[in-house]
């Protein structure tokens, strides 16, 4: 087995999740079996507890693991399906130590950050190590050196590269390389001392990618060498990407940093074959039509709250030959000022997932609008659910129906607290989570867009379609068009009559890839090109 470290220097937010799947990518390409992963150094046991605030979307794996959005990036660079063994936190390490020392499997010794915190975090390299046949697993390391919680996992990577040998493992430290307006200058002293800090620690960096606004040019690339002592044509340079992210792989390809990895561990390979991919980029670079598509939500300022259904509109755009402009709209805003406003300049509304009652009404009157105007509406999650109430209230006149996670009271509660759910008191990892089957009835148009009537699909839920109110739907025009395979969990409504009103109760932006983009979203798209039309 080969191994590949990505750390990470002077900030964060750097891209270097991104580069570390763009070099999966390549490697792929090249033939290898790739599998990656990212250990994170916060004490959270996972991010499903966090806020967007905190940490951009919880990306949700098939075995129902919440994990770090770069995840979300590894299974759509490359081929591997990730499980909850590739992505460990601070803390999960913790956890565990605390339960062998309880245990009395320590009996004896002083628990310690060294040797035990770090055992335990080999441990997890060398059990992931048996669960793959892969040839190389990338694994990227959260956070930026020299912080505090971060020395553990350093440490532990440090000797486990003893272990294995030197020959069987590479580092690569991503570094910002500012440009220094005044001086007009780009600066690698950050870089440096990143380096110099990570070498303090007994790891001397193989790769070093260089992200900056601006071409870094032979001297810079000379210096860099010089200082973190590195072979000039390993300081690998990585400028901002105009384009889409998808060229990542191809830029870094320029820079030959698959073939600096590959002879730096031995690898031999033929050439990365990218023709698929190019074309893709090619696709999404240089589209033939324009749409815009109103994604609305309450984290809508950041960028990285609702990351893969961003990427889901991006693929599904390609595959319609579309460039999809995406007008991100805060609800709360609609709930002040109305829809029309708001609502009026784009071709079709997306209602992501969401937690907790701020901007509810909005997005309620948002669903509305798309309904009785037959604009495309595609609810995911929380976008089904609210649905669902703005179709109760306002086409069955059911006063006051809500979710009873926003009303406890409502007199109508046609989405409710799932069955298991009910004595459930813990927030950590307790939703219904991860991959379910479906049901879709024939003939309904998610059936068709899928080419199927059973798909496995994430998700990440607590609250469900109350199937007592399902007859009085159906009366009048919401079908319940999917299904868990007993029947009782409600997965996708549709309304027939309408030009494309889909709402599913799961993710599928979890699985879409650049390259086999989602049915539903490629659905989507090609009905809000028609309702532009
Ligand atoms: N808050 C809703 C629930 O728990 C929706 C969750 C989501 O959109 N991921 O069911």
């Amino acid at each position: 087995m080969k191994y590949i470290f990505v750390t990470g220097g002077v900030v964060s937010s750097l891209g270097k999740g991104l580069a570390a799947a763009a070099l999966g990518t390549l490697l792929e390409r090249r033939g290898l079996k790739v599998l990656m992963q990212k250990f994170d150094p916060y004490l959270n046991v996972d991010p499903g507890t966090m806020s967007p605030f905190q940490h951009g979307e919880v990306y949700v794996l098939d075995d129902g693991a919440e994990t770090d959005l770069d995840l979300g990036h590894y299974e759509r660079f490359t081929s591997g399906r990730l499980s909850k063994l590739n992505n460990l936190t601070s803390g999960q390490v913790y956890e565990n130590v605390i339960k062998k020392e309880r245990k009395g499997d320590y009996l004896g010794a002083t628990v310690q950050v060294i040797p035990h915190v770090t055992d335990e975090i080999k441990q997890r390299v060398y059990d992931v190590t048996e669960s793959t046949d892969a040839d190389v697993i990338i694994t990227e390391i959260g956070g930026t050196t020299g912080d505090i919680e971060g020395l553990p996992f350093l440490e532990a990577l440090r000797q486990f590269k003893d272990e294995v040998g030197h020959e069987n493992v590479a580092f690569m430290h991503a570094t910002l390389i500012p440009y220094i307006k005044a001086a007009e200058e780009l600066k690698t002293k950050p870089t440096q001392q990143s380096v110099a800090k990570l070498r303090e620690i007994g790891i001397a960096p193989d790769v070093i990618i260089c992200r900056s606004e601006y071409p870094i040019d032979q001297d810079i690339k000379k210096k860099i060498s010089m200082f973190c002592n590195i072979k000039p044509e390993a300081v690998v340079p990585f400028v901002d990407i105009k384009g889409t992210i998808y060229e990542a792989p191809l830029k870094l390809l320029d820079q030959n940093l698959d073939s600096i990895i590959c002879d730096r561990l031995g690898l031999e390979t033929e050439a990365p074959e990218l023709i698929e991919w190019r074309n893709m980029v090619d696709r999404i670079v240089n589209p033939t039509h324009s749409v815009k598509i109103g994604v609305v939500g309450k984290y809508i300022e950041l960028q990285d709250a609702y990351k893969s259904i961003y990427e889901s509109l991006t693929h599904a755009g390609a595959a319609n030959d579309t460039h999809v402009e995406v007008v991100r709209i805060d609800s709360g805003n609609i709930e002040e000022e109305g829809p029309e406003k708001y609502l009026s300049e784009v071709s079709a509304i997306l209602i992501p997932g969401g937690f907790g009652d701020r901007g509810i009404e909005g997005k309620i009157m948002a669903a509305q609008y798309a309904r009785e105007t037959g604009m495309p509406y595609f609810g995911i999650c929380l976008g089904m659910q609210i649905a669902t109430i703005e179709f109760a209230r306002n086409a069955c006149g059911l006063e006051g129906a809500h979710s009873t996670e926003f009303d406890p009271e409502t007199p109508h509660p046609v989405i409710c607290l799932l069955e298991e759910q009910k004595n459930v008191e813990t927030k950590g990892a307790t939703m219904r989570l991860g991959t379910w089957e479906a049901r879709l009835a024939k003939g309904s148009r998610s059936a068709e867009l899928y080419g199927k009537t059973s798909v496995n699909e994430r998700h990440r839920h607590r609250y469900e379609f109350n199937q007592n109110y399902r007859s009085e739907f159906e009366d009048k025009g919401l079908q319940l068009v999917g299904t868990s395979p007993n029947g009782q969990l409600g997965e996708i409504v549709e309304i027939p009559e309408h030009p494309f009103f889909i709402a599913v109760q799961f993710h599928p932006e979890f699985q879409s890839k650049p390259t086999e983009p989602h049915p539903l979203f490629k659905g989507f798209v090609a009905a809000a090109l028609e309702s532009r039309k």
